[in-house]
């Protein structure tokens, strides 16, 4: 699973964060959502492949993303 995130369209709401905080997180710089260092692909910030146990939460909080900013690929 690949998750990105548009963070120029993410309003900073913490559900995600909430919602799956093993892979999401708050940039404490510009304030909206980002992955988590350790999942992220090639270190962007705005996109990352969760573990196997954190799926369920990662397609939980693209559910739940008041602005539906974070896509999921299943590859
Ligand atoms: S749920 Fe969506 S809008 Fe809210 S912080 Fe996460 S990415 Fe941003």
């Amino acid at each position: 699973m690949k998750v990105s995130i548009d963070r120029g369209t993410c309003v900073s709401c913490g559900s995600c964060w909430d919602t799956c905080p093993g892979f999401f997180e708050q940039n404490p710089d510009d304030s909206f959502s980002q992955v988590i260092e350790v999942y992220r692909l090639g270190g962007n910030i705005a996109a990352g492949q969760p573990s196997a146990g954190l799926e369920p939460c990662a397609q939980d909080a693209a559910d739940l993303c008041p602005v539906q900013v974070i896509s999921i690929d299943y590859e």
